[in-house]
């Protein structure tokens, strides 16, 4: 039997790297979703588009797009951009660009294919409410805004400050939980993990210790 884990939460959480930790301890699948997101927005920023561009020329745009994951890397349009989209410009643009709901529908029926056959842990901010509202396991991953930031920064992806990263981390959650479409929330039946006090091991087992022994090898 194949089952889906969702984790969601806010920006710098540590969903990621904890969800690829738990995919290999689990010995199933692992999707990234927010990088999706990001590769939509690289391809809109590339082209010299940005936010107030007409709505007609981004689905033009969208459907040129092709995404897909080989060993855990994106190919976007056959080209691995995967080191290049964790960046101050993609970061400061994706909320505006996951915000539009051409952008989620291709984004949505995509994550649901990937996964459709395997047991998958994904990770986002509508996996469980949205893309896999019956998923096995829902979890909701937070941790304070500065907490978030300090990761941020260790991971010296930013050329900004703490306090910088600080502030872009609320206005970003700000932007992702009051979207129309969506919206970042705790989905039904989630259970809310907060990890401010966690180191990512702590973490990854106070997830394992939340689901049934039978998946838990
Ligand atoms: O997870 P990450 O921070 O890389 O996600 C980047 C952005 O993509 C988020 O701020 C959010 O706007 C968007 N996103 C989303 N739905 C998802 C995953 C990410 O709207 N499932």
């Amino acid at each position: 039997m194949t089952y889906i884990i969702a984790i969601d939460g806010p920006s710098g959480s540590g969903k990621s790297t904890v969800s690829e930790i738990l995919a290999k301890k689990l010995n199933i699948e692992y999707l990234n979703t927010g990088l999706m997101y990001r590769a939509v927005t690289k391809y809109f920023l590339d082209k010299g588009f940005g936010e107030n561009t007409d709505d007609k020329i981004l689905k033009y745009l969208l459907d040129e797009i092709t995404i897909d994951f080989r060993d855990n890397k994106l190919f976007l349009n056959d080209e691995d951009v995967t080191d290049r989209l964790r960046n101050d410009q993609v970061t400061a643009n994706v909320s505006w660009v996951s915000a539009r709901d051409y952008v989620r529908e291709k984004m949505v029926d995509l994550q649901r294919k990937i996964a459709e056959n395997t047991s998958f842990i994904l990770d986002g901010r509508d996996i469980g409410s949205v893309v896999f509202p019956d998923a096995k396991y829902k979890f909701y991953l937070t941790a304070s805004a500065l907490t978030r930031a300090k990761r941020r920064f260790d991971q010296g992806e930013s050329d900004m400050t703490i306090e910088e990263i600080e502030k872009a981390i609320i206005k970003r959650d700000d932007y992702d939980s009051n979207r129309k479409v969506s919206p970042l929330k705790v989905a039904e039946g989630a259970i809310v993990v907060d990890s401010s006090n966690l180191n990512i091991d702590q973490t990854v087992n106070k997830i394992l210790s939340l689901m049934g022994k039978n998946d838990v090898l």
